[in-house]
């Protein structure tokens, strides 16, 4: 009864507390956006269950902290071999659960998943070190330190490898977990709680509460017991969970929404321009990095939107399982009916549809056409929210100072696009660019070593490398005196 067979795999509807799996007196379901199916009853925690997923975490922290790198590492990298003897159903079962493409998870997401838990084993042991220094001739000496429980709260569109992009650096700094999945999404983490167990990680290392965010995930941040909390979502969330910590001066990282600028100058390859714009739809729009607002020099707009539109209708959209799809559907009815909201109050305040527009309706379901809009108001809402939906903009500049204006011009700073044929003009516009990545003549090239996070409202903090363990653990400087031993 608490257990469904999906993808190949058995999946455990429960929360996982302390070694157990522990079931709730309420249950929600979890539909798959690609047909409507209800694949499961999931139990719906709230403070009860958090605060026995804390206390679990908190009895397992002293010996997983003196484990050490080397200790915890090992186990690391067996959950990174599961992770991989399973790939196939484990991107069978995200993709019945989140809708995204199956090629992508096989091919990109799952593979990272074990990355990321390999490459912070990793760096927790080689690098994360620093050379001790001189005072006047006492010794500082830096280490991080282990700090305690970690609060992680995840999206809905990746889930596990978003999850484990924050679980790897947590459990290798030391620290001992405790996840709250969306609620939109919950087998992914439900299954890797019992890889988790399988590969070894002790009981209460790893805990996944599950429920909605205003009960369980509400629960968790407002928790006295958790030193850490990192969240991935949106900005109105982030602020909840701000104030909610705020009481604890609970430490707080946050990786929240964009409106991503993808500039396209005169003397950019306009192939390249063409072909990674069009990458921005890449799963269904629902990618916190898209370069959604696509602002092209006015003297190639003309070309640019003529041949866009073409690769644009080429794009298959259709059932995310079919090898041949590009486009598959939105998350859930509620994200979508939110998707086609901005895009009806767009063109009712004269937006002009130059692609898409609407639903799907070949499809029915939850599949929104991939969608450009043009002449859109300056300052109005579709120039200026996240959407999170396949809708990009297009507006056209005549300066590389007007770009810079109306890139930086939003309150987000997640990531930029800059697609140019002249290095030192686009040095220049990358300098002024106020983003937390930025690609030129390409996307989505991802480095763990590199720093990811967002300026302005789009994040707080940076992981990847040492960053995340600056994060994760407490960085402590001791000063040795050179003198006062007894020999
Ligand atoms: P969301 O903020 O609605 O939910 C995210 C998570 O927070 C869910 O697990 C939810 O249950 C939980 N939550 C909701 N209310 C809560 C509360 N009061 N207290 C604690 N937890 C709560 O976001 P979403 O719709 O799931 O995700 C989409 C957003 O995530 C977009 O804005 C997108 O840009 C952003 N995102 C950012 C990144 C990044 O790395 N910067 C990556 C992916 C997604």
């Amino acid at each position: 009864m608490h257990q469904v067979q999906l993808a190949g795999l058995t999946v455990d509807t429960r929360h996982a507390i302390g070694g157990e799996r522990v079931a709730s007196a309420e249950t929600f379901e979890s539909v798959s956006p690609i047909d409507g199916a209800v694949l499961a009853r999931i139990a719906r925690g709230g403070a009860a269950e958090v605060d026995a997923a804390v206390a679990a975490a908190r009895a397992a922290f002293p010996a997983w902290r003196d484990l050490g790198p080397r200790g915890r590492g090992a186990i690391l990298h067996r959950l990174a071999d599961l992770v991989e003897r399973d790939l196939e159903q484990l991107a069978q079962l995200e993709t019945l659960d989140n809708g995204a493409l199956l090629r992508s998870h096989r091919r990109g997401v799952m593979p990272r998943v074990a990355h990321n838990l390999r490459f912070f084993a990793d760096w927790a042991v080689d690098e994360l070190h620093h050379e001790p220094f001189e005072t006047r001739g006492h010794t500082n000496s830096i280490s991080w330190d282990p700090s305690g429980v970690a609060a992680l709260i995840t999206p809905w569109n990746a889930p596990l490898m978003l999850a484990t992009w924050k679980i790897g650096p947590a459990l290798a700094a030391g620290d001992t977990v405790v996840l709250k999945p969306a609620e939109w999404t919950p087998l992914s983490a439900s299954y890797f709680a019992d890889l988790a167990a399988e590969a070894g990680v002790p009981a209460g290392v790893f805990n996944v509460v599950q429920g909605y965010g205003a009960e369980a995930g509400a629960a968790l941040v407002a928790h006295p017991g958790i030193a850490r909390i990192s969240f991935t979502g949106s900005v109105p969330t982030a602020k909840s969970i701000a104030r909610a910590a705020a009481d604890n001066l609970t430490p707080v990282s946050f990786e929240l929404g964009g409106k991503s600028p993808l500039i396209v100058t005169d003397d950019a390859d306009l192939d390249l321009a063409v072909e990674l714009a069009v990458e921005q739809y890449d799963n269904a729009g629902q990618v916190c990095l898209s370069g959604t607002r696509l602002l092209v020099h006015e003297a190639v707009a003309e070309e640019f939107a003529a041949r866009f539109a073409e690769a644009a209708a080429r794009l298959r959209q259709g059932d995310p399982r079919e090898e041949s799809t590009q486009i598959g559907p939105q998350i859930h009815r509620v994200h979508l009916d939110r998707v086609a909201g901005f895009v009806a109050r767009a063109t009712a305040e004269g937006a002009r549809v130059v692609v898409g527009g609407g639903a799907n309706d070949e499809l029915g379901g939850l599949y929104f056409r991939p969608t450009l809009l043009a002449d859109a108001a300056p300052g109005s809402e579709i120039l200026t929210a996240e959407v999170f939906g396949p809708v990009l903009t297009m507006q056209t500049f005549s300066s590389d100072a007007e770009a810079l204006e109306l890139a930086n011009g939003t309150e987000f700073g997640l990531a930029a696009v800059v697609v140019c044929g002249d290095r030192a003009r686009a040095e220049r516009l990358t300098k002024n660019l106020v983003a937390g990545t930025i690609w030129v003549n390409c996307f989505f090239v991802r480095d763990l070593r590199a720093p990811f996070g967002g300026s302005k409202k789009s994040g707080v903090g940076r992981e990847g490398g040492t960053w995340s363990f600056d994060f994760y653990a407490d960085v402590k400087n001791t000063v040795y005196a050179p003198s006062g031993w007894k020999e």
